[in-house]
């Protein structure tokens, strides 16, 4: 721990001397709207100021991305390639200080940081795989016509990510993005800046020309809001809660822009009698109580069988109990502080509204010291789905438990929500896993698994948990428009 301390108060030094600029046209840029602080939430102490940028900074912004939009759709693919793979390489050589920086940002722990860092570098790589083949198109003969299709960038774009592992869901937008041949202008969480202005300078220092990746800080309702009604972008890929979801489109009517939503989640994993209990009991607390609960495909609410329930949760609870709540940077802790005061009092309002439904807190419900925004990983009982916990997304270490008896009971428990991100189901009936999966309405399940992500499939959610998918060729589907020619033959 105090090792890991030490190298982030070096990898900081700059920062606190600095403060962290807005990047536009490869030039430090001061916010139009002077700073904002950016507090740690392990002890709520101020690490830096931060550009706060405003419709001014994003104007300059766009504009940089515009103007640097044919050349760098122009360049040779076999060009652009070798720039993204060297910002794989970029990240790599530099993932503890980005991994540090995360933790100290988020709240985030090393233990999970150190991988998300890493999972950067492999976005970049696989897409910088792609460049080449990405705006291939096909040639399809009809009778009279020799009908030619091909992709080509939209335009410049923006990116909108939130704060919980930013650095990975970051590089998982501006990667394909910039291997399609878009520009970008990212906007990051006002919450955890410190890993965005790491990720525009290696990818600046691997040889990524001026104003093709552009960074300004500042608030959604602000620079965001400008984000998306500005003419010069042409689609925005928007990474964070539904309901900023809705005014995302709403912003980007008047240019009707083209928008990729990855939205909230209140996810189930459904465990059966038949199923491998051990493995299962593995990976329901792995899905939720990783990466401080702060993750939109983590299984919030746990469906357990009634004939199992009583042994599984007695379990689940001595496993709770036992999990390390400390500092992010220890690399034996599991569990960290949440990420700021506003999200701890959400997360902990929780505490008493589950009690005032009538469910049993089992497990946790409590805060852990006065320093930073920690509290015990949470296990809620004798719950249904009716109750705030199990419809709404608390976004923390916090799992409902919630009976079920029969397949049928558990599919329409499991349906019964707003959202339909990811789905964990947990049998070894094989004609009922392919019952089960048909029918539960989520865009991403897997059985008798944790959340494994494979880069080529899609990654996206149905109902209030987005619209469009991110991963292999879906990637590209939203960052380049087709085109179809007909030649009369
Ligand atoms: P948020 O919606 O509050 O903020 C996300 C980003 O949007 C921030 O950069 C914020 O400044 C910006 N923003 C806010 N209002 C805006 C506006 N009016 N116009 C434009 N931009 C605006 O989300 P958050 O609290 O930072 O992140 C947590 C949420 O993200 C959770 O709901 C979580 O499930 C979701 N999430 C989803 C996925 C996914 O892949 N589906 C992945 C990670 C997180």
């Amino acid at each position: 721990l105090n090792e890991n301390i030490q190298k982030l108060d070096g990898f900081l030094e700059r920062f606190r001397e600095t403060g962290i600029l807005n990047r536009i046209a490869g030039k430090d840029v001061a916010g139009s709207a002077g700073t904002f602080a950016n507090t740690s939430p392990v002890d709520k102490s101020v690490i830096c100021d931060v550009a706060h940028g405003t419709a001014k900074d994003i104007d300059t912004a766009a504009n940089a991305a515009s103007d640097a939009f044919a050349k760098w759709r122009d360049m040779p693919a076999t060009e652009r390639r070798k720039i993204l793979i060297k910002v794989a390489e970029g990240i790599e050589a530099r993932a503890e200080e980005i991994a540090l920086c995360e933790c100290w940002d988020t709240g985030q722990t090393m233990r999970f940081m150190s991988k998300a860092a890493l999972r950067g570098a492999a976005n970049f790589r696989y897409f910088a795989d792609q460049v080449v083949q990405a705006r291939d198109g096909q040639h399809l003969k009809s009778p009279t016509l020799m009908n030619v299709t091909s992709r080509t960038p939209i335009g410049p774009v923006g990116v909108i990510t939130p704060w919980n592992t930013p650095f990975m869901l970051s590089t998982w937008k501006i990667a394909p993005a910039l291997a399609a041949g878009c520009t970008v202008v990212h906007k990051p969480a006002e919450a955890s800046p410190l890993s965005a202005r790491l990720l525009v300078e290696i990818a600046e220092e691997a040889g990524l020309p001026p104003g093709v990746l552009n960074t300004v800080n500042g608030f959604g309702e602000d620079a965001g809001k400008a984000l998306c009604e500005h003419p010069k972008i042409k689609a925005i890929a928007f990474v964070g809660e539904s309901r900023t979801g809705s005014l995302i489109t709403k912003q980007g009517a008047d240019t009707l822009k083209r928008n990729h939503l990855e939205l909230g989640g209140k996810n189930p994993v459904i465990v059966f009698d038949d199923a491998n209990l051990d493995e299962a009991l593995d990976a329901v607390i792995f899905m939720i109580f990783s990466i401080n609960g702060e993750r939109c495909t983590s299984s919030s609410r746990l469906l357990i069988q009634d004939t199992i329930r009583a042994d599984f949760e007695a379990k689940l609870v001595a496993r709770v109990n036992n999990i390390k709540v400390g500092h992010p940077l220890d690399p034996a802790t599991e569990i960290g502080p949440l990420v700021t005061e506003e999200h701890f009092n959400k997360v902990t309002s929780y505490f008493d509204i589950a009690k005032e439904d009538g469910a049993t807190v089992a497990a946790g419900g409590v805060t852990v010291g006065d320093e930073g925004y920690f509290i015990r990983p949470t296990l809620f009982t004798n719950a249904n789905n009716k109750m705030r916990i199990a419809q709404e997304e608390i976004f923390g270490p916090v799992l409902t438990s919630i009976p079920f008896s029969t397949e049928e009971d558990a599919l329409s428990i499991a349906n019964d929500t707003p959202y339909g991100l990811t789905g964990y189901v947990w049998t070894n009936d094989l004609q009922r896993a392919l019952r089960f999966t048909d029918r539960l309405e989520a865009g991403m399940i897997w059985v008798n698994s944790a959340n494994v992500r494979h880069l080529p499939t899609p990654f996206g959610g149905v109902k209030a948990s987005g619209i469009g998918r991110d991963g292999g060729d879906w990637s590209f589907e939203f960052y380049m428009e087709q085109k179809h020619i007909g030649f009369a033959t």
